[in-house]
């Protein structure tokens, strides 16, 4: 593993999944494989031949225990140079540049324990689902820490990494996974359909065994907004709210 500043490195892309009908995940094996903390992301750089560079962030999709390899999961913006640049022309055997991991505050170790409270809109379930399979390898490993992720999604099908989810909900002692659609009526007794609101973040802060000492919230603007509302409005102290805005 290297450690230093971070700078750019080639990460060639090993394989493309299709997750939803607007996100894809991107499997990187990274040139100097690095150690990071579950919520952190890292940068991208396309270059085009006339030397024009476009960059962003992604947040990782991995658990810092995953190996050598990083997963990013872009969704694809209609009018979105670089989301839309990664669906339609990136093939796996491509080379991308990857400065990584970046971002110190919206980070989640088990150590720091819980009752954790995960609140994501759309592809900003992303980090947060980093911070879930940390713990499912915490958890194989004994530890047990309270969490509970609420992922607001417009549909069934375009909830991120729905069915993985699902799983360890039912697997994992302690992890309760609450799903929200904006476009379909609910389909899980637990879940709700409608657009995040204070009462549904009061709702699910009262299924976790203590109030939440962790609280990560991550999307739009709009959602991070709504969401970071709500989580205030239930009673937790602002200091404890972190958020990651991914625009919009
Ligand atoms: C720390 C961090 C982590 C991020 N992680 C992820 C991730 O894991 N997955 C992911 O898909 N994106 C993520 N993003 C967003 C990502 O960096 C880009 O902003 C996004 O992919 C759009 O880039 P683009 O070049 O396709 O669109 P652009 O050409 O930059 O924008 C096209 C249009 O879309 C609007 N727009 C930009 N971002 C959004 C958005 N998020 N939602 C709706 N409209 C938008 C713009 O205002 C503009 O009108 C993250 C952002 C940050 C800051």
């Amino acid at each position: 593993m290297s450690e230093g500043p971070v700078r750019w490195q080639t990460a060639t892309v090993i394989d493309i999944v299709v997750r939803t009908p607007r996100i894809k995940s991107f499997f990187l094996s990274l040139e100097h494989p690095f150690e990071f903390q579950a919520g952190q992301h890292v940068d991208i750089r396309l270059t085009a031949p006339d030397g024009y560079q476009a960059m962003r962030s992604y947040s990782i999709a991995s658990a810092p225990e995953h190996g050598t390899s990083i997963e990013l999961a872009v969704e694809r913006l209609d009018d979105g140079e670089v989301s839309m640049f990664m669906h339609d022309v990136i093939v796996p055997g491509d080379d991308i540049e990857v400065r990584g991991p970046l971002g110190g505050h919206f980070i989640w170790s088990v150590t720091d324990g819980g009752p954790l409270l995960l609140l994501g809109g759309g592809s900003g379930v992303v980090p947060l689902v980093s911070m879930v399979r940390h713990l499912k390898a915490a958890d194989l490993a004994g530890s047990t820490v309270p969490v509970l992720l609420l992922l607001s999604a417009r549909t069934w099908d375009e909830a991120l990494f729905r069915d993985e989810l699902q799983d360890f909900n039912k697997e994992m002692n302690g992890f309760t996974f609450v799903l929200n659609l904006t476009r379909e009526a609910s389909v899980r007794g637990q879940d709700f359909g409608r657009r995040i609101d204070e009462a549904m973040v009061a709702d699910v802060v009262k299924r976790l065994p203590g109030p939440p000492v962790h609280v990560f919230v991550c999307g739009s603007n709009a959602f991070v907004n709504a969401a970071a509302d709500g989580a205030l409005a239930a009673g937790i102290p602002a200091d404890l709210i972190k958020t990651e805005r991914y625009g919009g």
